[in-house]
């Protein structure tokens, strides 16, 4: 570790909390966990040090205070060195609106702004906000920053970022397309640049972020142009459980022939929906390709609505960007699924995609490279979000000192 101090980064999910403390500049974690099932009968705890994984189960419906207690506790009784190393506290904050381009220093201002926009990311936000409320009881002397999810995508045009809708609907309530996972999409896009050896200014990227939640960018320099999800985190990409784009039609049909209430159709679109819904058997892309194998018709159509789908975005993001110098993948299925980038680069064959089979099977697992034949680039890079987040806290607590 380098003595120019560490971050503690805390990333608050609706039932999940993961923390991790980072060498800002190296990257290097010298501790990293997750408090899960959190809110519920059995919460747990995990974490690793020094190369030791370590569980402990919490109280029944312990919260994220429970969580960020017990890292205090663990960090001043047992950990001290590794205490007096942190220069500050940097939270992920999926939604700051057209609040926040950047990352910032946590004040009061900045929380009210957070809390206005809760409704836009209702299971995310409150959750960042307790996270928020908890660090600055337990580390007062710390100053904390958030980085926004959605602060990347700031840079779209208005033509990428407008619906066709009223124009008032974004004007007197800010209707309009965000994205999200912009950390990812940073984060990815820049070692991209570095792989192929050309400043960021001066790359075109599409990256995709393949997780439970999926979505895809288009940065030309390092600026977001375009990006699939919108006002909240179901446009775009067929996801694990969400269905991505749809006829909104389809909404009025379900509600006005099919009496769907509001509440019911939230929970289809958000829920029952997308890998789960259509292969009728899992959410999960690793069950769903073995299934697949064995001949599951459900898993095979989920994987293929999957798949062309993402190749669309990817080929229509060749619009924006004129020259595309790498596609990326990242995420779970990203990083590992050798199946997916498979299907999707054969969709792509129309621009030239040519995959490498064998680099295609070597890169998983926390690899990273090119995938791809000679001709247009694809790569996968392992995303590093926690990384971003230290990044921006140390960058600004440096500024802030002078
Ligand atoms: P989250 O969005 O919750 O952070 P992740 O980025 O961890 O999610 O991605 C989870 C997805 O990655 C799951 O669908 C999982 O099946 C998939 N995944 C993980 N490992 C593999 C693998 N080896 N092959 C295919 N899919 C994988």
């Amino acid at each position: 570790m380098r003595s120019s101090g560490l971050v503690l980064t805390l990333n608050s999910g609706s039932s999940s909390l993961k923390f991790a403390v980072m060498d800002p500049e190296s990257g290097e974690t010298a501790l990293d966990g997750i408090g899960d099932a959190l809110d519920t009968p059995a919460p747990s705890l995990s974490w690793n040090y020094s190369d030791e994984k370590s569980e402990r189960e919490l109280p029944a419906g312990a919260a994220h205070g429970a969580v960020i207690d017990f890292l205090v506790d663990m960090l001043q009784q047992d950990l001290p060195e590794l205490r007096r190393q942190l220069i500050a506290v940097g939270h992920r904050v999926v939604h700051g609106g057209e609040y926040f381009s950047r990352s910032v220093l946590i004040d009061r201002a900045v929380i009210d702004a957070i809390a206005e926009c809760s409704d836009l990311a209702p299971l995310h936000n409150p959750a960042g906000l307790l996270g928020i409320r908890t660090a600055l009881a337990a580390f007062p002397q710390l100053p904390q920053v958030a980085v926004f999810d959605t602060a990347f995508h700031q840079t779209l045009p208005e033509h990428a970022y407008l619906y066709a809708l009223p124009y008032a609907l974004y004007r007197d309530h800010r209707i309009r397309r965000y994205g999200m996972h912009g950390s990812s999409h940073r984060f990815v896009s820049e070692r991209a640049a570095q792989l192929l050896n050309k400043p960021i200014s001066e790359a075109n990227i599409v990256s995709a972020h393949l997780g439970n939640g999926a979505s895809v960018a288009a940065i030309k320099g390092g600026v977001s142009v375009d990006t699939s999800m919108g006002l909240t985190p179901l446009e775009g990409l067929v996801m694990g459980t969400r269905c991505g784009d749809l006829d909104p039609g389809i909404l009025i049909h379900l509600a006005e022939s099919l009496d769907y209430s509001l509440g019911q159709i939230s929970r289809l679109l958000n829920r029952d929906s997308g890998l789960l819904g259509v292969s009728e058997l899992s959410s999960d892309c690793r069950e769903l390709e073995r299934a697949a194998a064995d001949g599951h018709r459900g898993a095979r159509l989920a994987l293929e609505i999957f798949c062309y789908r993402l190749a669309k975005y990817v080929a229509a993001y060749h619009v924006p960007l004129l020259r595309v110098d790498a596609v990326v993948f990242t995420g779970g299925i990203g990083e590992n699924s050798c199946f997916v980038r498979e299907k999707v680069l054969q969709w792509l064959r129309c621009l030239d995609y040519e995959l490498d089979t064998a680099r295609n099977q070597q890169t998983r697992f926390g690899a990273e490279g090119r995938i791809t034949a000679p001709g247009p680039a694809a790569l996968v890079v392992p995303t590093n979000e926690e990384w971003i987040i230290a990044r921006d806290a140390a960058a600004l607590v440096r500024d802030a000192r002078g």
